[in-house]
């Protein structure tokens, strides 16, 4: 009788403590998902030409922490260039674009907990099960 008496002891605190990090995390999971509403994903866009596209992907790939590539794009010169005045050089070679270059590539890079949140969020707009979801953001 004892045992029994620790044991369901025991369970309920597991249940406790189960219960307590489940809606921890659902809490900060909402608030996040709150936020991205708001204010859009925290990402960053990466710019290069495309010669430089994969030295790009392997200089990503490097990073720590961990970024995913959410969204791709290609730009001509005409269509990047003085579009951002703060995008004037290759993230792989640092070379400065130039008219003269084939194109670029673009990739919008965020963390792998946020796309998942970004595209929970998609899937409740277009009322989908979230985890039934697997397509890109593109
Ligand atoms: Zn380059």
């Amino acid at each position: 009788m004892k045992y029994i008496y620790h044991l369901v002891v025991l369970v309920g605190i597991g249940a406790l403590i189960a219960a307590f990090v489940f809606l921890k995390g659902r809490t900060a999971d909402a608030k996040r998902k709150a936020l991205i509403r708001l204010y859009g994903p925290a990402g960053i866009n990466y710019y290069a030409h495309l010669e430089c596209e994969q030295a790009l992907r392997t200089l990503l790939e490097g990073k720590k922490p961990a970024s995913v590539i959410a969204k791709e794009q290609r730009w001509t010169p005409a269509e990047l260039i003085g579009r951002f005045t703060d995008i004037t050089a290759c993230d792989a070679c640092k070379k400065e674009f130039a008219m003269t270059d084939k194109g670029y590539v673009s990739f919008w890079c965020t963390n792998p907990r946020e796309l998942q949140l970004l595209r929970e969020i998609e899937a409740e707009k277009h009322g989908a099960d979230p985890a039934a979801r697997t397509g890109s953001l593109q």
